[in-house]
């Protein structure tokens, strides 16, 4: 095929075509750093059928294509070798916010959201720590965030999509409308469908947010006052972290969070569940609920001064099952050369299985699960990335044996059979989806679900 001719017939788009330039280059990377792949144009849709155009075209031309939101995967999900791009960046229109329910277009970023629904006093339930990620992007993935323990992940709270399948077909979708591919596209990777627009859950914003900090020296005490202060409904936001102490042990850190609209309020002792910390809590500031949600943007900015932003991100990220989370992370941590981290930080925070209702992302089977990960950066020398991307699959692979099930963002060398002893009872129907939505496996093949993926070591 003579693709460079060819896809100047997409100048015809209401949108724009990139086949050099600096959007060819961005998009030939993620954050990770770790993968590149140059893609021959870059599409940036100003409608949906803008992206039917595309997706027809690539169909026609025997092209893959590739979505994109802001490109924060870190193993080259959003990239693809001599195909298209769809970059969303441009459909991010915040469309309607009503008491309950917003729809807002996939390319949106959650804090474009945020700050249109905090004017009418309305906030989505969950929010990513980061709020720098599309709305697209986290709801192919699943989206977790310091109130899933309550409300779920982000694709918990989604009642409605319109998507373009992989056959270039607009379809509305919903619990009731199109099942089986609502519940492929939520927390499916891209694989049927771009996700064009989304209708999400509103609940009520409060004001203000006070925050506890408790220290553990333990691991088991840290994670069972996790637990029992999610179970006993004490805290509206939790988030746990693992850090390394002045004395060179890990410290487990416990940030616990209140939401409230009483400016002081409330005064009473949220944390007496907490048993087992070292000492006293310590009350952090309160704050506006929007700089709450905005926690991160101070550290991102240093980041990016130091440049530590720009290195590569070997990310290891798990779900991990309640009764065996302690013998996941000692396992882990006893292994781990805290030098490894790069100045990067471990999570470690809890949820409860009942509120993860949806097929996909897969979760483990057991009633709390506990969301991990290794956020380290690494210096961009291949033979060290190489090495950490073999460690991460080791640990990948005891904590399987463990009942641990990945979370689909980070680094861990995936082939189709791994993919689908990960989607496990959803393969079938993923399998079907695939089948009837994207049956030449156009859209997204940076997982390697359906395809291997060359790039991977053997
Ligand atoms: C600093 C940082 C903080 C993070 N914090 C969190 C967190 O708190 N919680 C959490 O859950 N995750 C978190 N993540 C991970 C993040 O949610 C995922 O990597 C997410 O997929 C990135 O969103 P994005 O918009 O950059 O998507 P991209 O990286 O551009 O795309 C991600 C995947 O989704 C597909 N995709 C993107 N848009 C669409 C669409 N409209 N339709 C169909 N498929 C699409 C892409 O093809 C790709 O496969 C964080 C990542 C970073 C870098």
């Amino acid at each position: 095929m003579d693709r460079a001719p060819s896809v100047e017939s997409l100048r015809a788009i209401d949108g724009t075509l990139h086949v050099d330039g600096p959007l060819v280059s961005e998009c030939s990377e993620d954050f990770g750093h770790i993968v590149r792949r140059r893609p021959s144009a870059v599409v940036r849709p100003a409608s949906a059928e803008d992206i039917v155009r595309t997706i027809r075209f690539a169909r026609a031309h025997g092209v893959e294509v590739a979505v994109r939101g802001q490109g924060h995967s870190t193993y080259g999900q959003p990239l693809v070798a001599g195909g298209l791009v769809i970059h969303m960046r441009g459909m991010d229109a915040i469309e309607a916010v009503r008491a309950g329910a917003a729809d807002v277009q996939a390319g949106a970023r959650w804090n474009q959201l945020l700050e249109a629904t905090l004017q009418d006093g309305w906030t989505p339930p969950v929010l990513t720590d980061y709020l720098e990620l599309t709305v697209g992007g986290t709801l192919s993935v699943g989206g977790v965030g310091g109130t899933s323990h309550a409300r779920g992940f982000q694709v918990d709270n989604v009642t409605e999509l319109e998507v373009v399948t992989g056959v270039g077909e607009i379809r509305t979708c919903s619990a009731h409308q199109d099942p089986e591919l609502f519940d492929a596209a939520l927390g499916g990777l891209g694989q049927v469908a771009v996700i064009v627009r989304a209708t999400v859950d509103l609940v009520p914003a409060p004001t203000h947010v006070r925050s506890y900090r408790l220290r553990y020296h333990d691991l088991p005490g840290f994670t069972s006052d996790q637990v029992a202060l999610i179970s006993e409904g004490r805290v509206d936001h939790v988030q746990g972290r693992i850090e390394l102490s002045s004395d060179g042990r890990w410290e487990y850190v416990l940030d616990a969070a209140i939401f409230h609209s009483t400016p002081g309020e409330p005064r009473d002792a949220p944390l007496q569940g907490a048993v087992h910390h070292d000492g006293e809590p310590e009350e952090t500031e309160e704050v506006s609920y929007r700089q709450f949600a905005n926690r991160l943007a101070d550290s991102v900015a240093l980041q990016q001064e130091l440049g530590t932003w720009h290195l590569p991100h070997p990310w290891f990220d798990m779900l991990l099952p309640g009764r065996h989370v302690n013998a996941c992370v000692a396992g882990v941590l006893a292994q781990l050369d805290p030098t490894d981290l790069g100045g990067g930080t471990i999570l470690l925070s809890p949820l409860h299985r009942g509120r993860l209702t949806r097929p996909l992302p897969r979760v483990p089977d057991d009633e709390i699960v506990f969301q991990f990960d290794i956020l380290g950066t690494a210096p961009p020398d291949p033979a060290t990335i190489s090495q950490v991307i073999a460690r991460n699959r080791t640990f990948f692979e005891q904590m399987r044996q463990l009942g641990g099930v990945r979370y689909p963002i980070g680094v861990i060398p995936f082939r189709p059979h791994d993919w689908r002893s990960h989607l496990g009872s959803a393969w079938s129907a993923m399998e079907r989806a695939k089948a009837r939505y994207d049956p030449e496996c156009t859209l997204n093949p940076g997982h390697g679900v359906f395809r291997t993926d060359t790039t991977l070591p053997d």
